[in-house]
């Protein structure tokens, strides 16, 4: 299919747009009513339990007991009528494996009778535990391929839900995967034990404050998702899009995001319908989506949640990627989650909303109207601040992967360095602390006047955004901006999550220490501790202009790491310091987090050498021959002219030449590494070595033939080109 009918096609596709299926009718179905009606969840559970079993799952979600086993059969026999009565046929054991995607297997209620029937079957323990052969999924070591067996764990902190399908519908139970010797091969494990590490900290700390009543403490989070939608016209003609994700040619559009009429501008009406229906779909699996704009990219959106405990908004963030890209294709787009899948116009992040609390004790990074006053406040946030100081380069090492590389430190997303942004108030009050030991004040927002008389007068934040830094405090949270957008969001919690408890047992021991448990000591103690923290690791503090020159020389006196690439940034997660930590609060063993850093590695090396095969491919056999169908043209048009006695000019004929002469040196320097590297799909036999070839090397082989490539896109005539342009991708929408 050459670009000029993918590019027909699409304009007929949005001309002729009508919704797929009957519209969706929101007043019949309100919102309200449809949340959640695929969940099991707590009124369903309530309403279809026994009092005491149900009060016994309630104690484990809100205190995180165990349940006991005998409880299991009782919730399997009502989970399995209640998702028959919703059509279901299957029930399947959901998981996250270190590919950061998420992985289900199924099965079928039915079993033989034993008499030539069958019967609906589901126990306790086969909601309890299932057994997924582990052996395709990455284990870095941990698992000898003998040794196969995997099994899934029931998550009972999530809950179980019911897929849709118009051939029947499917009950998803969230499950935790390991290995038989106990080793987490999945990403939800590590994230469950480091909320449980979290929540005992936090514990020591409030109870030293002088509560009484604490809940458990529990990890928020609300990301913001940001996507592309195109037409699914042009993203079958591009196979760099269908097998990497995003485009590995493409010359600049003359059009691009620099007019900013695209960021909040108004939503294309097939662009919004799809939003509404991936909305109601997620109001239905008990999602709770709230925000939808235009992003500053042309075809860039983004969708966000209300934040919820960090276990679930995981889950049901890896919900919401699926239903993006499932619902999107009934309107006949694509919804692209790739980091950078168009150069030169803004990539995708999925900020990551971060607090922590619990009922009693309210969010514990509010700081309320007076934050110098608010002692328990002050003592989290400088918790926050020593984590991030001490552990930048973890936090730079979970977001660390080959599509976050083409967004970090470019001048569009936050830089590499990890620094804090506090806003003008509380960088104030922790400046006062530096400076006295004590703040005596907090600046105050006040109001702003428009000069409007209609207007009412607008109370003013007390501190601005800033855009530019990567871990940014956002009034009551903070905002880790580094996140990539197609990850999953439980690496970056795991590791905030755990360097934060680190931080909290390292006050609390302090506090314990100098209070003696004296409650009258505890006000002198904390001026004293919230001192030293601010003088030994307020360095991460910034409030300026993270993409400018200077603070790229002022982070480097100040000694915060700036690790541009993945290949410089991976090797952070296995820092003796981090090792013992995550060993220390029984988030992952050492073994455990030995085998993340390879596997890392090894999905780097994937996806280059993935990349580089396609590059090659496409080159070679895409754009090479219509280059040289358009040279043939002009060579043609070139005897024809001097046939007919007329003048020709040779400039771009030459221009083409040369240039085709050099793609196939490009593309030769290509070939011979992709050559070397071997084939894909064998596994990498030294993904940290492997690594470094991939980004010294190929990555700018590649480079090198794009660039040829993006040259000749501009000269070569519009019907001969073969693949769909910037242009049509990202404006016929
Ligand atoms: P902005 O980033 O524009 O300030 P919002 O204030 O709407 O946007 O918040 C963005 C995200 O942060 C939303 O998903 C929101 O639910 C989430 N959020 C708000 N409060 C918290 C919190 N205490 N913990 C975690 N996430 C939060
Ligand atoms: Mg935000």
């Amino acid at each position: 299919m050459s670009g000029s009918t993918a590019r027909f096609q699409a304009i007929q596709a949005v001309t002729n747009y009508t919704p797929i299926s009957a519209p969706l009718n929101f007043s019949e179905t309100p919102g309200s009513e449809l949340f959640g009606t695929n969940v099991f969840n707590m009124k369903v559970m309530k309403d279809r339990l026994p009092k005491n079993i149900f009060k016994s799952v309630m104690k484990t979600i809100e205190s995180g007991e165990p349940l006991g086993a005998d409880i299991a059969d009782t919730v399997a026999a009502a989970m399995k009528d209640w998702a028959i009565e919703k059509g279901a046929t299957h029930y399947a054991h959901v998981f996250y494996p270190l590919t950061g995607l998420t992985a289900e297997k199924h099965d079928s209620f039915l079993a033989p009778d034993g008499v030539g029937g069958a019967v609906n079957e589901f126990s306790g323990s086969a909601l309890s535990q299932g057994e997924p052969d582990a052996s395709s999924f990455p284990s870095g070591g941990i698992r000898a391929t003998f040794e196969a067996r995997g099994y899934t764990a029931w998550d009972v902190t999530s809950p179980a839900y019911i897929l849709e399908n118009p051939n029947g519908t499917t009950l998803v139970i969230p499950t935790a995967f390991f290995s038989w010797t106990g080793e987490a091969l999945d990403k939800k494990t590590p994230l469950l034990r480091s909320m449980k590490a979290l929540n005992i900290q936090a514990q020591r700390v409030l109870k030293l404050f002088g509560h009484k009543n604490i809940p458990l403490v529990t990890a928020s989070a609300g990301p913001e998702q940001e996507y592309f939608l195109i037409d699914r016209n042009f993203f079958f003609a591009r196979p760099d899009l269908i097998s990497a994700g995003r485009t590995l040619f493409g010359a600049m559009p003359p059009k691009g995001q620099e007019f900013c009429d695209q960021y909040f501008g108004a939503i294309p009406d097939r662009v919004l319908a799809c939003m509404m229906d991936t909305e109601r779909e997620l109001f239905k699996l008990g999602v709770p989506v709230k925000t939808r704009h235009n992003e500053v990219a042309p075809s860039q959106y983004e969708i966000a949640p209300i934040y919820e405990n960090a276990n679930v908004a995981a889950d049901h963030q890896q919900l919401l990627m699926l239903m993006l890209k499932k619902v999107a294709g009934k309107y006949g787009m694509e919804c692209l989650l790739h980091e950078k899948p168009f150069a030169g116009v803004n990539g995708s992040g999925k900020h990551l909303n971060w607090s922590l609390g619990n009922a009693v004790q309210g969010n514990l990074l509010e700081p309320g109207k007076t934050p110098h006053e608010n002692m328990q406040f002050l003592v989290f946030c400088a918790a926050v601040i020593r984590a991030v100081h001490k552990h930048s380069t973890l936090l730079r090492a979970v977001v660390a992967h080959a599509g976050n590389d083409h967004r970090l430190g470019a001048n569009e997303a936050p830089p590499a360095i990890i620094s804090i942004f506090l806003g003008e108030q509380l960088g104030d009050v922790f400046d006062q602390i530096k400076k006295s030991g004590t703040a005596a004040s907090s600046k105050q927002a006040g109001f702003m006047t428009v000069g409007v008389d209609t207007l009412p007068p607008l109370p003013k934040d007390a501190g601005d955004r800033n855009r530019t830094s990567p871990f940014a405090f956002t009034g009551n949270k903070f905002e880790f901006r580094a996140v990539g957008s197609s990850q999953s969001l439980s690496g970056p919690l795991v590791a905030l999550n755990t360097i934060m408890t680190e931080s909290l047992d390292y006050i609390a021991t302090e506090l314990e220490k100098a209070t003696g448990g004296d409650q009258a000591k505890l006000a002198g103690a904390v001026q004293v501790l919230l001192k030293s923290i601010i003088n030994d690791h307020g360095a991460v503090v910034f409030n300026g202009d993270g993409y400018s020159e200077e603070w790229h020389a002022e982070a480097a006196k100040r000694g915060l790491p700036n690790n541009k690439q993945t290949i410089d940034a991976l090797p952070a997660i296995t820092d003796p310091a981090v090792i013992s930590m995550m060993e220390k609060y029984k988030v992952l063993t050492p073994r455990e987090v030995e085998s993340r850093e390879e596997i890392y590695f090894e999905q780097y090396v994937l996806t280059i050498n993935l990349e580089a095969r396609l590059t090659h491919e496409i080159a070679k056999t895409i754009i090479y021959p219509a280059a040289v169908r358009y040279q043939g043209e002009l060579a043609a048009a070139a005897a024809n002219c001097k046939a007919a006695g007329v003048e020709f000019d040779f400039s771009l004929l030459s221009k083409l030449s040369s240039l085709i002469k050099t793609l196939n040196e490009k593309i030769a320097i290509l070939e011979k590494l992709n050559d070397d590297a071997g084939g894909g799909g064998h596994g990498v036999a030294n993904p940290k070595k492997a690594s470094e070839r991939c980004a010294k090397q190929v990555k700018p082989a590649m480079q090198a033939v794009r660039a040829v490539v993006d040259e000749l896109e501009t000269i070569v005539a519009d019907d001969h080109w073969p693949l769909p342009t910037y242009q049509e991708m990202l404006f016929i929408k």
